[in-house]
């Protein structure tokens, strides 16, 4: 792979700081250093670790070796083909070393993180420097793309910029799923205690929808949560999560774990509910709750878990009527270090009041490499023109990476949670489409050309 630069025309090239070099740092250093800016890249690896990194490469996937679909008319694959029109380093450092695996695009993690590593390192615009940055420097400009896990001594700078309300350190996520991927075949909507009278109203109406388990579905399911992959706590994790999950929000596996009928006296209890087709209360219910006001996503009420996303995803299969559901997000239940975007952030990535402060990766609540890496790429190009006098750059909601830019900095920031790509932040296409595969494709046609646009307006802007 060879990669090169655009000249600097001779100038001497301004000056910016990138803090991380993940998989949102290094491809928001490489589009800056692409753009003719010098980058100072801080990297605190291998000096200081972080609980889930275990080398001193650049962009270390820390748990799955899969970048998710690679199909152009999936959510994911849509993202990546809107940042592989956009160059992106990383995305082209995972098409060069990817391994069979069907529709996806997985990687050989090693041969994956040494390219960006070798691409990173050896841009003649780009310095890296193996530090902790504990400050957010103030005299240059700069993205924070630290993650996740960014380390304490940053976060506390983060926080006292930010205010205490707008940074969260740990989180118990629910998995959520798309409406439109709920086979409704199985699955009915119905609220608890709704009077017999009103039950078949409720069918199409009931705020929850549910997924019943006969006592046999409902038994091979909790062997498979005991079962499950999960990853592992720090002991200050296992703390903080003793601490903040008092016994009405424990993870599904610690319950699974007590008793085989734990679960259906918590999270999945059936108490209230009637399954339309058989007339009869079921063994176990799986509920889901609507999760955003367009009620394209709903999550799995009380089902924080720490299970692997890989294991997770097969375990959740296992729910009748979500067979074939298309998961947005995960259960999760490890640290997670993000700001409160919709109140912090602007649609370009910049601070809310500072033009050339920019925020990106899964601590801007960009969630999944795919997403980290989106969010990297557009503060990259944006920092780049902020300091070359240029406007900042916005992407209409109808691309994917303009969806989920508008979703973290738009969202009802009270109860702002991480978001992965997903088609139900796209506005819909009049008159709707009904086959859904047909729809999804319209939506990526309708995005790539929305793209285009504006990375025509990019060129013809350039001074
Ligand atoms: C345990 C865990 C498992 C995950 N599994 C998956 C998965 O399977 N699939 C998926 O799509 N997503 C997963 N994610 C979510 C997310 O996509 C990844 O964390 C992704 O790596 C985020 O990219 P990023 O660039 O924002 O952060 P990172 O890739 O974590 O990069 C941040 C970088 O900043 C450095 N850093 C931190 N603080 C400082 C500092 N003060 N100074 C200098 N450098 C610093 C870190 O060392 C790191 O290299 C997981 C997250 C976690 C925590």
């Amino acid at each position: 792979m060879s990669f090169h630069p655009s000249s600097t025309s001779g100038h001497q090239p301004l000056e910016i700081v990138v803090i991380g070099a993940g998989l949102a740092g290094s491809e928001a250093a490489w589009q800056a250093a692409q753009r003719g800016l010098h980058v100072t890249l801080y990297e605190m690896r291998p000096h200081r670790m972080t609980s889930a990194h275990s080398t001193d490469r650049m962009a270390e996937l820390v748990c799955s070796n899969s970048l998710g679909s690679n199909l152009a008319d999936r959510a994911l694959g849509l993202l990546k083909n809107e940042l592989r029109r956009m160059d992106s380093l990383i995305i082209r450092c995972a098409d060069a070393t990817a391994v069979p695996a069907g529709g996806a695009l997985a990687v050989g993690r090693e041969a994956f993180s040494a390219a960006v590593t070798d691409a990173v390192t050896g841009h003649p615009n780009i310095t890296v420097r193996r530090e902790e940055l504990t400050e957010i420097p103030s005299d240059v400009a700069t993205v924070v793309a630290t993650g996740p896990l960014t380390s304490p001594g940053l976060a506390e700078a983060i926080r006292r910029l930010a205010g205490q309300a707008y940074l969260s350190f740990f989180d118990a996520m629910a998995p959520i799923v798309t409406l439109d991927s709920i086979d409704f075949g199985i699955a009915f909507r119905q609220s608890r205690y709704t009077p017999i009278a009103a039950a078949s109203e409720q069918e199409t109406t009931g705020d929850y929808i549910n997924c019943p388990l006969t006592r046999e579905q409902y038994e091979a399911f909790v062997a498979a949560v005991h079962a499950a992959e999960k990853n592992s706590l720090s002991e200050a994790e296992a703390d903080e999560t003793a601490r903040r999950y008092f016994e009405a929000c424990l993870p599904i596996e610690v319950l699974a774990a007590r008793d085989v009928k734990a679960l259906s006296f918590g999270p999945m209890t059936p108490l209230g509910l009637r399954d339309p087709r058989t007339g009869r209360r079921p063994y176990a219910v799986v509920q889901l709750r609507q999760d955003n006001v367009a009620g394209t996503l709903y999550n799995l009420v009380g089902f924080q878990t720490n299970i692997k996303w890989g294991d997770q995803e097969r375990v959740l299969r296992m729910i009748p009527g979500l067979e074939n559901a298309e998961f947005v997000r995960f259960g999760q239940m490890h640290r997670n270090t993000f700001i409160n975007s919709p109140a912090l952030l602007r649609p370009t990535l910049q601070w809310h009041d500072r033009d050339d402060l920019f925020f990106a990766g899964q601590i801007t609540g960009m969630e999944g490499y795919v997403g980290s890496t989106a969010g990297g790429l557009w503060a990259g190009l944006n920092i780049a023109r902020v300091v070359s006098g240029q406007r900042p750059l916005t992407l209409p909601p109808v691309t994917m990476l303009g969806a989920l830019l508008t979703y973290i900095t738009a969202a009802e920031g009270a109860n702002f949670q991480p978001m992965k790509a997903n088609f139900g932040l796209l506005p819909p296409i009049e008159p709707l489409i009904r086959d859904k595969r047909q729809r999804y494709a319209a939506y990526a046609v309708r995005a790539l050309a929305a793209l285009e646009a504006v990375l025509l307006e990019e060129a013809a802007l350039q001074p």
